[in-house]
């Protein structure tokens, strides 16, 4: 992390654990009508009337899921957050409420966790989701921070991996891939900040990757937009893992195959730039790459005139019988079986 020699340094030791959660908290104001107790008793209170309850939880490990060298950490709370809302958001429920959970170890002053929260309330803001409870503790070592988001849905509203039909067409919001190219661009620069400290990188050609990699924000009006369409997805998932991933996924828990097709992958004109600069294939980031929190579903084929003309939606593939398998179609015509490798196994490469 690059250090700020004028910048004031609390060691957490001076506040103590509530001391802290105080200091942390004290602002936190909630706007949820169910949110009948938030921070300040023994638990949390919440309302959800005739409503289903989504929930959903991440854990983030440093070094693991991120890394502080070219990580803020204002965005790193505003990045948990976004992860946690997207899930809720892929059960076409709304989030209302969330609980963070964070261990540090004292090499982080206080600035840094208000740093932290900072990123965790303007998501919380931005999300309309109101932080009702949480804890934080100490660790030997590092930073783990974990996220639960709630939500509500109507029973019947809610859409699950398990839906999909032998049919059915495959789509997804969005682009795909970029999140990926953005953290190897950040990776390669933190290689040359090693280096050479005083060297300023220039990373206008890459700024909208970096900002899938560092502010990625889920698809919050993507239920909206098919609720007022009158389209209820058969099965639907948010893209963390990768495309690929998610894909298989959808097919084994619903019990279909799938022809995802090449060339209707959407992808930014950045990416392919980057792409070719890194000498990457750029298929292989898209399906691979993950952490595009954009949501891919699957519609009955009658529904295609609702969203065909809708920029917001791009179909990919179709749905098969089981025994057809998953496959790839490239543009070259050849059927290529789909692996899961998702993000771990794509750095390994
Ligand atoms: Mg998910």
């Amino acid at each position: 992390m690059i250090e700020d020699k004028n910048q004031q340094r609390t060691s957490l030791g001076n506040l103590g654990e509530f001391g802290l959660i105080e200091h942390l908290t004290h602002d936190i104001t909630t706007a949820q009508p169910g949110t009948l107790k938030g921070i300040g008793d023994d638990g949390a209170v919440l309302d959800f009337k005739d409503k289903k309850i989504v929930v959903s939880t991440d854990l983030l490990v440093e070094g693991v899921h991120f890394d502080l060298a070219y990580m803020p950490l204002k965005h790193l709370g505003y990045k948990a957050v976004v992860v946690n809302v997207s899930d809720i958001y892929a059960m076409n429920a709304k989030p209302t409420q969330i609980t963070v959970s964070i261990a540090v170890s004292n090499r982080f002053p206080v600035e840094a966790l208000d740093e932290l929260y900072d990123g965790i309330k303007l998501a919380a803001k931005s999300y309309g989701v109101d932080i009702v409870g949480g804890d934080t503790t100490s660790s030997q070592k590092g930073m783990i921070l974990s996220i639960t988001a709630l939500g509500e849905a109507n029973a019947e509203d809610i859409t699950y991996r398990s839906g999909a039909g032998e049919t059915d067409l495959l789509v997804v919001t969005g682009d795909v891939g970029a999140a990926y190219m953005g953290l190897k661009v950040l990776e390669r620069e933190k290689e040359v900040f090693v280096v050479n400290p005083q060297n300023q990188p220039d990373l206008d050609a890459y700024s909208y990757l970096i900002e899938r990699q560092l502010k990625p924000e889920a698809r919050q009006d993507i239920n909206g937009i098919l609720k007022a369409l009158e389209l209820k997805p058969t099965a639907m998932i948010d893209v963390s893992d990768g495309l690929s991933s998610e894909i298989i996924h959808l097919c084994r828990q619903s019990g279909v195959g799938c022809n995802l097709y090449e060339e209707k992958i959407p992808v930014d004109p950045q990416l392919i730039n980057v792409c070719e600069e890194f000498n990457i294939d750029i298929t292989t980031v898209a399906i691979n790459g993950g952490e595009d929190y954009e949501l891919l579903f699957t519609i009955a084929m009658e529904d295609f005139e609702k969203i065909k003309a809708n920029p917001n939606f791009t179909v990919i593939g179709h749905m098969t019988q089981e025994s057809e398998g998953i496959h790839l179609i490239t543009r070259a015509n050849t059927k290529i079986p789909l692996k899961a490798r998702g993000w771990n196994a794509l750095q390994e490469e």
